[in-house]
């Protein structure tokens, strides 16, 4: 069998700003207007071929517990990458990245990959842009637009995130 190294990327973001929606559209190809804030999984993985790595992507969303900023220390342990994801309609759920940032470096791996996700990407934007790009620049993180609905950016987001992880996996090999 085809060795496959295995990514833990965590979602973190206020609830609503659309976490499931994205998870749904990248490993299921589905949107729902409905979408209900719980979900059964606790992750749903991806399997994917980068530059002749296999790499299975195992990505975690939250059950609704991010209201109350309770996901636990089983949600961060051994992450490789956080995707934080505001909704860009929606400025204070870009002002609250800033406590999910503060929430990742007590509780996730020091040397964590980070990507933010400006979601909703189909609306307009109530979020500027080079704002958002400048702090994600300022964390060491990328930034993406991203919308689950017309399903823009997505790929590239995750495609992004296996680059980074397997890159700092190679670096520390060697
Ligand atoms: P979560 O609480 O962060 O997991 O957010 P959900 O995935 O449950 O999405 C919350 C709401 O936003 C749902 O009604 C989704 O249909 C909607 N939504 C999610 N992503 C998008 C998007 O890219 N564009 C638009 N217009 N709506 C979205
Ligand atoms: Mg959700």
């Amino acid at each position: 069998m085809m060795r496959t190294v295995p990514i833990k990327v965590v979602l973190l973001g206020d609830g609503r700003v659309g976490k499931t929606s994205l998870v749904l559209r990248y490993v299921n190809a589905t949107f729902s207007e409905q979408q209900t804030p719980t979900i059964q999984a606790s992750y749903l993985t991806k399997r994917l071929n980068f530059n002749g790595a296999m790499v299975t992507l195992a990505i975690w969303d939250t059950a609704g517990q991010e209201r109350f900023h309770a996901l636990g220390p089983i949600y961060y342990r051994d992450a490789d990458a956080a995707l934080l994801v505001y909704d860009i309609t929606d400025k204070d759920s870009f002002d609250r990245v800033k406590s999910w940032v503060k929430e990742l470096r007590k509780m996730a791996p020091k040397d964590i990959i980070l990507a933010i996700a400006g979601n909703k990407c189909d609306m307009n934007s109530q979020v500027d842009l080079k704002d958002s790009e400048r702090y994600a620049a300022s964390i060491g993180s990328s930034h993406f637009n991203t919308s689950a609905k017309s399903n823009i950016g997505i790929e590239e987001t995750f495609l992004d995130i296996a680059r980074r992880v397997l890159e700092q996996k190679k670096a520390l090999a060697e």
